[in-house]
């Protein structure tokens, strides 16, 4: 059994009440270590280590905190294999996941920061008679809360443009996936942060993280998770005029044009549906279909659903492992119950899948197409983030627009065309703040990252990240 601490000021901690949690494998449903569970008292432990590491961390010359920086980011990449274990054991995904995408894109995130901070420029503004220049100044000590669905990715994605500006940091990763934050402490302590700069606290959302939100002295609150979380971190943040970045769910449309690329749609369109189990806030959860090609998608797509191997996720052999909790196990299961009262007819999956010992208590759902459900309804209307995808045929463009812009989410988009003015239009009128056309989950971390309506507010990414991790200052000389 692991027990997992704190790490504030540098030191691994236990918290301050001495109350832990259970932390569970998804891949076997069994019960693998306790994590605490932090309380004010904890988060005021770590924000007095950051404010004390603050001057000196925002005054360091900017290659020294390169340095260390990048020093992380190889220090994540040295221990490649041990994360991308840990990140799997924690969260279901498979090995091959965890090893190719979340771990290099975790170091990535520390590299492209450490880079970024030495770019990082501010204006100037020069008129007959004055002379205007704005600081780029950091906030001070700010919160970073993320999920469970790319645990150190995600995590990593806001602490490296954080620290990149000068801020130190109070974290919160997912109590339902801990353990590679947890690691990152002693990878940081071997680059050379200084203590206090980065301190990670664990612990439950109302309780650990909303102390993160009211604490007085955190200036700023990077959010990623559900919309209800954001809701309530703005509710309370609003009144106290804290600087908030929230991405929240989404219900990303994949529109799928007679003129495509077939094949490479096709790949990409059962990548965008299943992986990660679905649990991808980018995930394309409706797929909409020119009525012409509509048959014969939906026999392709639904071959190469049938394909998919869903098992223990150490085994390369297998492309989905096991969804991220008991309780999100079950809401997924509900979701399904829900289509099928609504209507929705099963065409593959719809059920979970029992496996053979030792991961016959592990939470596995076979990927789940449904057909023959309106825009309108529940299943097509709220976020499932799992591996449950909708399929309806349009008629016309406008209809296929009407669609895709029908939910209250506005994350991403995708579009499959050869039409180019069609791919414009679409990329001008979706509600969403990320299109892709005839690709999926393609990113350029200098880009803006973020999403419009229920989908969140701010973005992430390239200097968008940079700006919001600092004060502008204008200073104007006569
Ligand atoms: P969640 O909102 O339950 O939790 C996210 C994090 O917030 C966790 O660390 C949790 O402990 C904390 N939290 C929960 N309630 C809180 C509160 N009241 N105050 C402060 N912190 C609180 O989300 P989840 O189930 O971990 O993640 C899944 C959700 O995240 C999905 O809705 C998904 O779409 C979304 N997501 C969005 C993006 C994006 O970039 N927009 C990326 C990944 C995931």
């Amino acid at each position: 059994m692991q027990i997992i601490q704190n790490f504030i000021n540098g030191e691994y901690v236990a918290p301050v009440a001495g109350n832990y949690l259970d932390n569970y494998n998804p891949a076997t449903g069994s019960f693998s270590g306790k994590i605490p569970d932090s309380d004010a008292d904890d988060i005021e432990a770590a924000v007095h280590a950051a404010t004390a590491a603050f001057p000196a961390w925002s005054s360091m010359p900017l290659e020294q905190r390169h340095d260390i920086l990048r020093a992380i980011s190889e220090g994540i990449l040295q221990n490649l294999d041990a994360l991308a274990l840990a990140e799997s054991e924690d969260s279901g995904k498979t090995v091959t996941t965890a090893r190719t995408v979340d771990i290099p894109r975790s170091a990535l995130n520390f590299k492209f920061f450490a880079t970024a901070l030495l770019h990082f420029a501010s204006e100037s503004h020069q008129a007959p008679g004055s002379l205007s220049y704005t600081l780029r100044q950091p906030l001070g000590v700010v919160g970073c809360i993320s999920p469970w669905n790319l645990p150190l990715y995600l995590f990593s994605w806001k602490i490296a443009p954080a620290l990149a500006a000068g801020n130190c940091v109070v974290g919160k990763p997912s109590e339902v996936t801990p353990l590679t934050a947890y690691l990152l402490g002693e990878i940081c302590n071997a680059a050379g942060l200084p203590p206090g700069v980065l301190n990670i606290v664990h612990g439950l959302g109302p309780s650990t993280g909303e102390a993160i939100v009211r604490h007085p002295k955190i200036k700023a609150v990077s959010f990623t998770g559900s919309t209800r979380a954001g809701a309530e971190i703005a509710r309370i943040a609003a009144p106290m005029f804290k600087k908030l970045s929230l991405e929240l769910g989404g219900k990303n449309p994949n529109l799928i044009f007679a003129d495509c690329d077939y094949e490479k749609m096709l790949d990409t369109t059962v990548r965008s549906s299943f992986n990660n189990q679905g649990q991808i806030c980018l995930c394309g959860s409706r797929i909409y279909v020119e009525k012409s090609i509509y048959p014969r998608f939906k026999k392709d797509f639904l071959e190469r659903v049938q394909n998919l191997k869903v098992g223990n996720p150490s085994d390369p052999n297998n492309n989905l492992g096991a969804v991220v909790s008991k309780m999100h196990f079950e809401k997924v299961l509900g979701c399904i119950e829900l289509a099928k009262s609504e209507g929705g007819q099963i065409l593959a999956g719809g059920s979970p899948i029992q496996m053979p010992a030792p991961f016959d208590n592990g939470w596995y759902i076979a990927p789940t197409v449904i057909e023959g459900l309106s825009s309108e309804c529940r299943t097509n209307q709220e976020e499932i983030f799992g591996p449950v995808v909708t399929l309806q045929a349009f008629d016309s463009d406008e209809e296929a627009l009407e669609m895709a812009n029908s939910t209250p989410y506005g994350l991403s988009a995708t579009v499959w065309t050869n039409n180019l003015q069609r791919a414009h239009s679409f990329a001008t009128n979706l509600q969403a703040g990320i299109v892709w056309v005839n690709t999926w989950m393609l990113r350029d971390l200098r880009t803006p990252f973020g999403g419009v309506k229920n989908s969140g507010v701010g973005r992430e990414g390239g200097w968008e990240a940079m700006r919001f991790f600092t004060e502008a200052k204008n200073v104007t000389f006569g």
